[in-house]
Order: C-alpha cells, then sequence, then structure tokens
C-alpha cells in the first residue's frame, strides 16, 4: 500500500504519542551505575526527525542524558565504515544473544564468539577494532568525530558519569577478560573497556539522537547539514542488528508490538529508526526489568500506531 504523510500529521502523532506516554508510569531507574540512580525520573522527551532535516522536539529533549547502550550503535558504524560489514561479522558476529545486556553466559553459548556489536561483548570488541590501533587518544577522537558527524553535532563526555561506571564496572571487565581469552579483543584490552565505559558515558540529548536516527534511515547522509556519514551500504546492516538485538531479552515483544527496530540504553534514551522515512528517538529515566526505559517505548509504540506504520507492513511511505 502507499502511505503519504503530511509533516503535520507526524507532528500531531508525536504529541499525542507525548502526551499518552506521559501517564504511563513504572519502571526505576539504573541502580547498578551510582550516577544514573540520582537523576530526576519525571524527566520526558520525544524527538522526531525527517530526512530533510525537519524536527519535532517535545518535552525535554534539550536534555542531556548518558547515552550508554545506544553508543554501540555508532561505533558499530565506525567499525564497518573502518572495516567493512563483512569484517565485523568476522570478528564480532551479527546473532541475537536472547539474554541480558552484560551477559557471560552468552559469550560461552555462541562459542566463544561476541555475537554482536551491540551487547558489551561486542561493543568492547567493537572498541578494539577501531584504529588507530594503540593509541587511545586517536580511537578516541575517531568514537566521538563519528558520533558528532551522525548526530550533526557534538556529544558531551558526563565526567561524573565516567567515574561512576569505572569505579563499577566489574562484569564488563570480565568480559573483556574472557574475550581476550578467546582472542576476540583486537588491541589492547584494558584500553578497549576504557574506551566502551567513555563512549556510554557521553552525554546527549533526545533530538541529537534522533538525528543519528535519522542518518540512518537516510542511507547515511546527516539531515542536519546534509553531510554524507557513511556508505549506504552499511544503513541496513546496522539497522538489521538494532531490529535483531536493540532491547536485548525483549527484543522479539519488542519488534512485534512497535513495528520499528530501536536500540535502548540503561540511561534511558531509545533510539528508532525507520529506513527511508524517518528517526526517532525518546529518553526517560525509568526502566523495565531488561533495562529498558517504559515510557520510551510506550511513545514510540503510540507514534508509530498512530500513524499506522510498521517496517514489516510492505507500505511505501511518502512524506508530503
Ligand atoms: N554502560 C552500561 C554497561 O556496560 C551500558 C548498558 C546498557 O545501556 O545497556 O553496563
Amino acid at each position: 500500500m502507499d502511505i503519504t504523510l503530511s509533516k503535520q500529521q507526524i507532528q500531531d502523532a508525536a504529541h499525542t504519542a507525548y502526551d499518552f506516554a506521559a501517564k504511563v508510569t513504572g519502571g526505576a531507574n539504573a541502580n547498578y551505575i551510582p550516577y544514573l540512580a540520582n537523576i530526576a525520573p519525571s524527566l520526558f522527551g520525544l524527538s522526531v526527525m525527517l530526512p530533510d532535516g525537519t524536527a519535532f522536539n517535545i518535552g525535554d529533549t534539550g536534555y542531556r542524558f548518558g547515552i550508554e547502550s545506544v553508543s554501540k550503535v555508532p561505533t558499530a558504524i565506525l567499525a564497518m565504515r573502518q572495516h567493512t560489514p563483512a569484517g565485523v561479522l568476522e570478528k564480532i558476529g551479527a546473532d541475537a544473544t536472547g539474554l541480558p545486556f552484560n551477559s557471560i553466559f552468552a559469550i560461552l553459548l555462541e562459542n566463544d564468539h561476541p555475537s554482536t556489536p551491540l551487547v558489551n561483548a561486542g561493543a568492547i570488541s567493537a572498541c578494539s577494532m577501531i584504529d588507530p590501533k594503540g593509541d587511545s587518544d586517536a580511537k578516541w577522537k575517531a568514537i566521538t568525530d563519528n558520533i558528532t558527524d551522525l548526530c550533526g553535532s557534538a556529544p558531551q563526555l558526563i565526567d561524573e558519569l565516567y567515574h561512576s561506571e569505572s569505579a563499577t564496572n566489574f562484569n564488563n571487565r570480565a568480559i573483556t577478560w574472557l574475550l581476550k581469552n578467546y582472542d576476540r579483543i583486537y588491541d589492547d584490552p584494558d584500553m578497549s573497556l576504557d574506551l566502551y565505559t567513555r563512549q556510554c558515558s557521553l552525554g546527549v540529548t533526545s533530538s541529537q539522537l534522533a538525528a543519528m536516527a535519522a542518518t540512518i534511515a537516510s542511507g547515511g547522509v546527516c539531515p542536519v547539514n546534509g553531510k554524507r556519514v557513511f556508505d549506504p551500504a552499511i544503513a541496513p546492516k546496522i539497522t538489521t542488528l538494532i531490529a535483531t538485538v536493540g532491547f536485548y531479552q525483549h527484543t522479539g515483544d519488542w519488534l512485534y508490538t512497535s513495528g520499528i527496530p530501536a536500540k535502548s540504553g540503561v540511561g534511558g534514551g531509545v533510539l528508532g529508526v525507520l529506513p527511508g522515512v524517518l528517526g526517532i528517538a525518546a529518553f526517560a529515566p525509568p526502566l523495565d526489568d531488561a533495562g529498558n526505559s517504559v515510557k520510551a517505548q510506550a511513545a514510540i509504540k503510540k507514534f508509530m500506531q498512530t500513524l499506522g506504520l510498521g517496517i514489516m507492513n510492505g507500505d511505501r511511505v511518502t512524506i508530503a
């Protein structure tokens, strides 16, 4: 079916979704990272960006929160830019784990493979893949420049979050050294873990994440400034990874009920990609039992339902 949507309809749907989700309660802030436990749970923002750069922002869309696991998306893109999608498949994999984001068991089950760059194990491995090897500052610059290009504006490190996370990331240290044991860390292990921890501690706004999502939806061109960030062949690969593991052990339920591939982070952010159509992001700190923001999920689902959109629907969507 052909669906034609006006920008007004999209804006109205965003307001409907925001008002609906604002009343949804439940969930709790992540408490295993002390900084996140103290963020105001009432914060809530919803942002949509279209491929032509039109943006709709409602609520706390200028608040900088910890990007956390959503950072796995841009660094997976960077690893594909530097080493091709086939190289990422060979060195890390593209399999859903069906297990929590920080699972050690998943590494053992996947026959020593980190599974996918969108779980902790694969994301630490992806940080180790980033060039130039052996140079922490240059790798960090490559990681943050890539995020800046995808968002059309720069993220900012939240120092307090970085320290909070570095002091408590014992599980991730175990993952890193287990992967090293299996030859799945491609640079210094401590440096790779530190880069991963630092990228999780970057502060971003929901409007920046919507721009990143819109860059992916647009096949690699950032709608904010028209700059081509990555080869169009990478777009379906990263969207596949997001669709298959973006919500960890709830990914199937999420895609089934929302119709949009999306990636969550324990900072409360969610980034959703509808290829060729739009990028969407929402932020609210309280999380469900798998670590996914309760309000952000409600808002994005309501938005999709209101417009009758779904990646599996087979519709051709035009924005007039
Ligand atoms: N920095 C967090 C961790 O590694 C990210 C987890 C997430 O957002 O899912 O535990």
